[in-house]
């Protein structure tokens, strides 16, 4: 039974629960019994909140009990990357700065969880400070892809995606600033959305670039994912750029999905060079397939594409830079002492970051500062900020002539652990897709097109829309998902190989 708990939608489980056949205590225990089985060797998780958990868990089945009307995914166990913040549990950001720091408030996207009654399993692991694109810059490890453990799960939420296609939970929140949630679930065969800039509360998630930063959902179905969606967005007056407006159900866009007469657009600076060959293989028939479901497809150009990622390297070390100064041990989390010198709260600060950050947010800070500084800001922030505007008119020219924009979510499939964790340059260009869409504050989604011929491992389809209408992602990716899993008779994680289980 345990077995196929954990196999369940978020969606199933959710009917499951409120029918009574099965209690959130059964399921969350399937969740924790997976996790504990599978994670010595995935290692999605940083901190898994059992005895949390269960008490929760028990909770809700006691309320259900007594007939209790509860939220639809009330009693559904569900992982949280570890940039946002929880009261209850350890918030690292992936870096060893803020090691042990259990924060004193939970950010508001965790607030909306506990809200709906929904059972937090724990922390996922990330690329430090969600720098990175293979969970490979996390001080506490890397995670390994469930697919294929030699490979990375992508990142910067790796632990988070990973969680999800290893069925150790069918839930998982993510943040995005340049593709950390569509990257990671482009490469482990599962679904993940960064909304609208400014629709999901960036309260109490630990800041990489303010601008840039938006949290989302990531899950096994479209369904699941604008179920997720559908609990953590809405106004919240502690972030100063959240939207106040009502936004119409994700769940009801993928229910009612139907793709005729829904204006296509291909983005043609993001399907040739670059990508890899089956990558571009199952992206064309993923095209044909949407024309075939009655939506009419046209290419269309973003001339400014090509500058996405310079512009993004400029931007966001400036702001992260900036965000980062606060980790000093004087506030949170970590202090080390100088080993030389004299003990001033200078040295202090310096002997703290210099052990606290590793090399890839050093990288990062050093750069950010550095085109921020007197002399320099007009010509490398400057210049980046006028790049951001011209793709942003770029989108918006593309959508005066189509509804969606679609394009791969990355160039390749999962690549081995290790191949590009000493070539910063390298791994910034898995995002070469992604970012675009962070710069201009758009919706996007990736969901499976299926498995590369070359390695047999999965890749997504990204869908884009403009700022405001991330119901039309669902639209989209709906009928990509049925279509598809017609196609192939299961889902596409029915594919994965079975992970080895340590005996419980
Ligand atoms: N890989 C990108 C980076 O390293 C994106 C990170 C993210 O979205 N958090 O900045």
């Amino acid at each position: 039974m345990s077995e196929d708990l954990i196999r369940l939608t978020a969606a199933e489980l959710a009917d499951h629960l409120a029918s009574g056949e099965v209690s959130s205590v059964e399921a969350t225990q399937a969740s924790l019994d997976r996790i504990h089985a599978v994670d010595g060797e995935v290692h999605a998780f940083l901190h898994v909140a059992d005895k949390a958990a269960l008490a929760t868990a028990a909770e809700v089945d006691r309320r259900r009990a007594a007939g209790e009307e509860l939220p639809s995914l009330a009693g559904v166990p569900i992982a949280v990357k570890d940039v946002m913040t929880t009261k209850d549990m350890p918030t690292t950001s992936g870096s060893k700065i803020l090691e042990g720091w259990v924060p004193p408030y939970d950010a508001t996207v965790v607030e909306h969880l506990r809200n709906h009654d929904m059972v937090l399993l724990g922390k996922t692991n990330m690329d430090e400070f969600a720098m990175g694109s293979s969970t490979e810059y996390s001080a506490y490890g890397p995670t390994h892809n469930p697919w294929d453990l030699d490979r990375i799960p992508g990142g910067s939420g790796g632990g988070s995606a990973a969680a999800v296609a290893a069925f150790e939970a069918p839930l998982a929140t993510g943040s995005d600033t340049g593709g950390s949630i569509r990257f990671p679930a482009h490469v482990t065969g599962t679904v993940g959305v960064k909304p609208t800039y400014g629709q999901v509360s960036r309260w109490g998630a630990i800041a990489l670039a303010s601008s840039l930063d938006q949290m989302g959902p990531v899950a096994r179905t479209v369904l699941d994912t604008a179920l997720l969606h559908d609990v953590i967005k809405g106004h919240d007056p502690k972030d100063s750029t959240s939207i106040n407006r009502e936004w119409p159900s994700f769940a009801d866009a993928v229910r009612q999905a139907d793709l005729s007469g829904v204006r296509v657009g291909v983005i043609r600076q993001l399907t040739g060079e670059g990508f890899q060959a089956g990558v571009r293989a199952r992206f064309n028939e993923a095209v044909t397939l949407l024309t075939k479901a009655g939506a009419d497809v046209v290419e269309v150009d973003c001339p400014h594409i090509g500058s996405a990622v310079a512009a993004y390297y400029l931007i966001l070390p400036a702001e992260a830079s900036s965000n980062l100064a606060r980790f000093d041990g004087v506030r949170y989390g970590r202090r080390v002492m100088p080993e030389t010198g004299p003990e001033t709260v200078e040295n202090m600060m310096a002997a703290t970051r210099e052990a606290g950050f590793g090399p890839e947010v050093k990288r990062r800070i050093i750069l950010g500062t550095y085109a921020l500084s007197a002399g320099y800001y007009d010509q490398f922030y400057g210049q980046a900020q006028k790049v951001r505007t011209l793709i942003q008119r770029d989108f918006d020219a593309a959508f005066s002539q189509v509804d969606v924009l679609v394009s791969p979510t990355g160039p390749t499939t999962a690549f081995k652990l290790g191949a590009k964790v000493n070539d910063p340059l390298a791994m910034y260009l898995n995002d070469v897709a992604t970012i675009p869409a962070n710069l201009a504050g758009i919706p996007g989604m990736s969901v499976p097109m299926g498995r590369a011929d070359e390695d047999g491992l999965p890749v997504g389809l990204q869908v884009l829309a403009p700022a405001m209408h991330d119901e039309r992602l669902y639209t989209v990716a709906a009928v990509v998902e049925r279509e598809l899993t017609a196609a192939w008779g299961k889902p596409l994680l029915g594919f994965a190989p079975e992970l080895k289980e340590a005996s419980k």
